[in-house]
C-alpha cells in the first residue's frame, strides 16, 4: 500500500539534474544509492563557483582570494560540526572519506595504545573498510580482533557483543548502518556498554550519516566516521569526528605541509587539531561542496527520512509477494535497503539484466566478504533507496523482477 507522506519527492527530483536521464531508452531509476548519492544542483554549482571564483590554496596566502577560500574552507567544517552536533568544529578532521577515517583512527590511536592481549571488537555486518585496518594494527601490535554475531533477521546479536566485552576490550568499531543488510544498530546502548568495559567506541557512520539524524554527544561516541558522496557530497571528501582529548593526544597519521609547526632537521614540532591530521593540499573545494550538501539535507531531512521509511516497507512488500525472491537483512530498525536474491539466477545475471530496465543496482558482496560468509551467499542483489526515490519506480522495479523471473 502506498502510503500518504507531505513530502514531495517529484519537487525534490527536480533539484537533481542526473534523475531526468535516460538509461538508453528507459527513465533512469537509481537504485544504488548507497554505494554513492547523486548531487542536488547546489552542490554542483558551488562546486563550479568554487573553481570560477574562489579558488586558491589555504591558510598560507596573504591574499585576498586564499582568505576567501580559506574561510570557505572552515565554514564548511562548522558546518559538519553542526550536522554532527559535535561541540567544535576543531573535532572534524577532513579526510578523503569514512575509507580514510578510520585507518586514521587504527593507525594512529591503534598504533600508540593497543598491545598484545588487547581487544578490538568488531561485528559480523562490517563493511572491509571497518575489517581491514584493524587487522593491519592488529598484527603491528599483537591485539586480537573479536566478532560479534549477527541474528537470523540480519540485527547485532547485542547480547553476544556485549558478553564479548572485557578489560581486554580496547575499542569496539561498528556500522551505524550496514551497507549490506540496512541494519541499524542500537548505536547508544552500544557506545554505553563499550564505556563502562572501559573501551573506546568508534562508529562507522557511512550508511548512518545518510538515513538518520546523527548526533555524537548524544549517542557518546569518541570516533565518527563518515563519506561526503554518499550524503549528497562531492568524492573525495570526508569527515572523521574525534573527541578533543583523544584527538589532541594522537600522533600524526600522515605528516608534510600544514600540519607542522616548526620544522628543523633536528627536528619537528607539530600543529594542534584539527590541522595536525590535515596533512598537504586538502580537498578545499570538496569540502565547500560538502558543506552545501549538508545544509541542503539538513532542511529535507525529517520529510526525507519519514519517505525513505515508506518506501522502504512499500518496496519489501512487493519483493515478498515475488515466490522466488528471498530478502537478507529483515531487521526492525533498517535503512531503505534491501539485499535480496532470486532462486536459480545468479546476483550479476540479474543486475545485468534489471540494468535493460534502466534500474541501478549493486550486486556482489557489497565489501563484507565475512558476512557474505555468514549469510552463506557469494553475493546478493542490493536495491538501496533514497528520498528522491518515488513508489513508480518501485512499481516499475518490481515489474521488472517478475519478467525477469519468468525468462528462468
Ligand atoms: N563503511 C560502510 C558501511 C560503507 O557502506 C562504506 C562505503 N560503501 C564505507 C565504509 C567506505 O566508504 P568510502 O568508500 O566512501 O570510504
Amino acid at each position: 500500500m502506498i502510503e500518504n507522506t507531505t513530502f514531495d519527492p517529484e519537487k525534490i527530483r527536480a533539484d537533481f539534474p542526473i534523475l531526468a536521464k535516460k538509461s538508453g531508452t528507459r527513465d533512469l531509476i537509481y537504485f544504488d544509492n548507497a554505494a554513492t548519492s547523486q548531487k542536488p544542483r547546489c552542490v554542483i554549482e558551488a562546486i563550479e563557483k568554487f573553481y570560477a571564483n574562489d579558488n586558491a590554496n589555504i591558510h598560507r596566502g596573504l591574499y585576498h582570494l586564499s582568505a576567501t577560500a580559506t574561510s570557505d574552507f572552515e565554514n564548511a567544517r562548522k558546518i559538519v560540526a553542526k550536522f554532527l552536533n559535535a561541540r567544535e568544529p576543531r573535532e572534524c578532521i577532513f579526510t578523503r572519506g569514512a575509507t580514510e577515517a578510520i585507518n586514521l583512527v587504527a593507525a594512529s590511536w591503534g598504533r600508540k595504545n593497543l598491545r598484545a592481549g588487547d581487544e578490538i571488537l568488531l561485528t559480523q555486518m562490517e563493511h572491509h573498510a571497518n575489517i581491514v585496518p584493524w587487522q593491519i594494527v592488529a598484527e603491528e601490535t599483537g591485539a586480537t580482533i573479536r566478532v560479534a554475531p549477527i541474528l537470523p533477521d540480519g540485527s547485532l546479536d547485542v547480547a553476544a557483543w556485549k558478553n564479548l566485552l572485557s578489560a581486554r576490550t580496547k575499542i569496539a568499531a561498528f556500522a551505524h548502518t550496514s551497507n549490506a543488510l540496512g541494519t541499524k544498530n542500537p548505536v547508544r546502548e552500544l557506545v554505553a556498554a563499550a564505556h563502562s568495559a572501559g573501551a573506546l567506541a568508534l562508529i562507522d557512520g557511512a550508511q548512518g550519516a545518510a538515513h538518520s539524524r546523527i548526533d555524537v554527544q548524544e549517542s557518546g561516541c569518541d570516533f565518527f566516521a563518515f563519506s561526503g558522496h554518499k550524503v549528497l557530497g562531492p568524492t573525495g571528501i570526508g569527515v572523521l569526528y574525534g573527541k578533543v582529548d583523544l584527538l589532541s593526544a594522537m600522533p600524526p597519521y600522515q605528516s608534510g605541509g600544514d600540519m607542522i609547526e616548526k620544522v628543523d632537521f633536528a627536528g619537528t614540532t607539530f600543529r594542534g587539531i584539527p590541522e595536525r591530521f590535515e596533512a598537504g593540499t586538502p580537498n578545499i573545494c570538496g569540502a565547500v561542496g560538502l558543506g552545501v550538501a549538508l545544509e541542503y539535507f539538513q532542511k529535507i531531512r525529517a520529510g526525507a527520512e519519514a519517505h525513505e521509511s515508506a518506501l522502504l516497507r512499500y518496496a519489501t512488500q512487493k519483493l515478498e509477494a515475488i515466490p522466488s525472491i528471498k530478502i537478507l537483512g529483515t531487521a526492525r530498525e533498517k535503512a531503505p535497503v534491501i539485499s535480496f536474491v532470486m532462486r536459480g539466477v545468479h546476483p550479476s545475471d540479474l543486475g545485468t539484466l534489471l540494468d535493460t530496465y534502466g534500474v541501478a543496482v549493486r550486486v556482489g558482496h557489497h565489501c563484507a566478504m565475512p558476512l557474505m560468509k555468514v549469510l552463506g551467499v557469494t553475493g546478493t542483489v542490493r536495491a538501496s533507496l533514497a528520498f528522491y526515490n518515488t513508489f513508480a519506480e518501485i512499481d516499475a522495479f518490481a515489474d521488472a523482477l517478475v519478467e525477469i523471473e519468468k525468462m528462468f
